[in-house]
């Protein structure tokens, strides 16, 4: 966790074993990765790869593709050998695409019991060619695609549901003597996917990979995931996130990464400290600070910028911010370390503000 001089009140990380997604380690003392699985058709190649480049620029650490047919399984190869970061194969209905995946070089596979019918006397047999292979196997259990044994037991996915079903999932692999697994547990309601992290946590020491399903649209998805994502890994439990949003997977990552650095889980590069606008505004703040995030999005150094709307509360609402501007009057104050260095015309804040950033992560360098 990051060092901010606070108390710490997080709950200590729940002890897990440790799985290696091909060169990303998930559990144990790892730092919690982020996670994002591709849109495209994954027979495409070439627009897989290039989506997967994006998804690596953003800070993916793992992707996933989705392998519903033996055309996306014959991509496979070609994905796994070409990937920047370690690809996932996510398999459905077919056991075959599983060992397809596995000789395929990719680096975990995701199945969903509750969806592979002929699943069970398969398990001996993949547990072999994953062990083989040195590949992990997670058991993602969605409240959507539940057994439906389960499902009738417990009359909906209730967080006892979801659990029982990927423990009993575990339960096949560990007799065959494998425990290279990772588990899911996801509801699209954060307070069940709670609850059922908390009890999976507690019967377990499998990592976990945290996720909120089907979590909607950017706004709705993000808050349901920060409100799930920020209860358990500050109980000390989830090893790797995936956002799940209606949108493009390079938003998922950008939420993930800001989760955890929210939590002080991860050094934040960029943070915007802008104030809401109000009554006093002599800008337009959040055209503003939507130009000043743009111009300076990718900054290679942790770099806190304020932009307040006024002059009256600017400098002093912002002062732990590396700098900022306060605007006014048709100009901008431009302040660092809380003190205005200097003033320009309102065309010019942004630019400004670029140049004193480099000025401060030059001076970095020289430290
Ligand atoms: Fe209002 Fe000024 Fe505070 Fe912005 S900085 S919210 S404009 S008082």
């Amino acid at each position: 966790a990051v060092n901010l001089g606070l108390p710490s009140v997080r709950r200590p990380r729940r002890v897990s074993r440790q799985v290696m997604v091909g060169s990303v380690p998930v559990g144990g003392d790892a730092p919690v990765s982020v996670q994002s699985m591709t849109t495209t058709v994954t027979a495409d190649v070439d627009a897989t790869l290039r989506q997967i480049a994006e998804l690596t620029a953003a800070g993916c650490q793992i992707v996933r593709v989705a392998v519903p047919s033996q055309d996306d399984a014959d991509a496979l190869p070609a994905i796994a050998r070409s990937s920047q970061i370690p690809v996932v194969a996510d398999i459905h209905f077919q056991p075959k695409y599983v060992f397809a995946a596995i000789d395929a070089g990719c680096a975990a596979v995701r199945v969903n019991p509750g969806n592979i019918k002929k699943f069970d006397d398969k398990v001996g047999e993949i547990a072999r060619a994953a062990a083989g292979a040195g590949v992990p196997i997670r058991i993602g259990v969605n409240a959507g695609s539940l057994d439906p044994r389960l499902l009738a037991r417990h009359g909906r996915a209730t967080p006892e549901a979801l659990v029982e079903s990927a423990l009993w999932e575990c339960s096949l692999f560990e007799e065959h003597g494998f425990r290279d697994l990772k588990i899911s547990v996801k509801h699209h309601d954060p307070r069940v996917t709670v609850a059922a992290y908390r009890l999976l946590a507690a019967r377990c020491d499998y990592p976990l990979h945290l996720g909120v399903t089907e979590a909607g649209p950017l706004m709705q998805g993000t808050v349901k995931s920060a409100v799930a994502f920020g209860v358990l890994l500050d109980e000390g439990i989830g090893d790797t996130i995936r956002v799940s949003l209606s949108a493009p997977p390079v938003e998922e990552v950008k939420v993930g990464i800001g989760i955890l650095e929210s939590l002080g889980l991860r050094e934040r590069r960029l943070e915007i400290v802008s104030c809401p606008s109000c009554g006093r505004a002599q800008v337009d703040v959040y055209t503003l600070t939507d130009r000043v995030t743009a111009a300076l999005d990718g900054f290679p150094h942790p770099l806190r910028v304020a932009v307040m709307g006024c002059v009256v509360n600017g400098p002093g609402e912002a002062r732990e911010a590396d700098l900022g501007v306060a605007a006014g009057n048709g100009k901008g104050q431009i302040f660092v370390k809380g003190e205005v260095v200097k003033t320009v015309p309102e065309s010019r804040i942004v630019e400004t503000l670029v140049e004193e950033a480099m000025r401060l992560a030059e001076e970095q360098e020289e430290q």
